[in-house]
């Protein structure tokens, strides 16, 4: 068989034509190539939301020592802060980073690309800089919402820091099933009725079939991306 690392797969059919097992050995063997290439240079991006938790889980059940990082904000909502802290403890392996900079008041709604670039781009440099992170694993999923429809499972959109989104062709449904069955903690506000977690200001329960559709309503990045997935992550000398 040949490296899954390179496949040219059409994903848009393997959403539908895998079954549940097929994709959770699919997103293992992907997690096990990359490991076995990349080393602790492979290094997860743990957000605490149900997709992120899932890769955790899948990526410790590969190789327990496998590290990742956690980006938080001042205005993470308390439920999730106290997640982050119980995940902590029971992984040592996940680093908090978050950065502490003065910004202006509300900086959410005068200007949220700002506030999220600062809050979460940046840090997010930083861990992958620090950790010296070769290969970064997210939990992108390709029918959350339009803005993740074109991801890959394998990218280098920076040159030299390969992306691996293993479970990028699990449906939302999928998410839960493995959640549910293998026992993986999850924060929570999603009994609230979120489907989409993000700092509170920008976050809100909605009911549509966009999942992300309840994050930064009423501003031009609703339903979109903090940025962290298509803003560049190293600096090119
Ligand atoms: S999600 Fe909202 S509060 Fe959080 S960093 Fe982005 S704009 Fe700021």
């Amino acid at each position: 068989m040949g490296s899954l690392l390179k496949n040219n797969d059409d994903l848009k059919e393997l959403v539908e034509s895998l079954n549940f097992k097929q994709k959770i050995d699919r997103s293992l063997a992907l997690l096990e190539e990359a490991f076995a290439e990349y080393g602790d240079g492979l290094v997860v991006a743990n957000s605490l939301g149900k997709d992120s938790v899932a890769v955790w889980d899948l990526a410790v059940r590969v190789n327990p020592a496998i590290k990742g990082f956690i980006i938080t904000t001042r205005y993470k909502p308390q439920e999730t802060k106290r997640f982050m802290l119980d995940e902590v403890k029971r992984y040592p392996g996940l680093t908090i980073y978050k950065n502490d900079v003065v910004i202006g008041e509300e900086l959410y709604n005068t200007d949220p690309d700002r506030c999220c670039d600062l809050l979460k781009v940046q840090p997010t440099r930083q861990a992958i800089a620090e950790l010296n992170v070769k290969c970064w694993v997210t939990g992108l999923r390709c029918t959350e919402g339009r803005t993740r429809t074109d991801f890959k499972e394998v990218e280098e959109r920076d040159k030299g820091l390969i992306k691996l989104n293993p479970i990028l062709i699990w449906k939302e449904r999928e998410v839960w099933q493995y959640l549910a069955l293998y026992n993986v903690k999850v924060n929570p506000l999603y009994k609230e009725g979120y489907r989409s977690l993000g700092c509170a200001p920008c976050t809100r329960i909605t009911n549509e079939d966009n999942e992300r559709a309840g994050r930064w309503v009423g501003t031009s990045k609703c339903g979109g991306e903090c940025g962290i997935h298509t803003r560049p992550l190293i600096k090119v000398i």
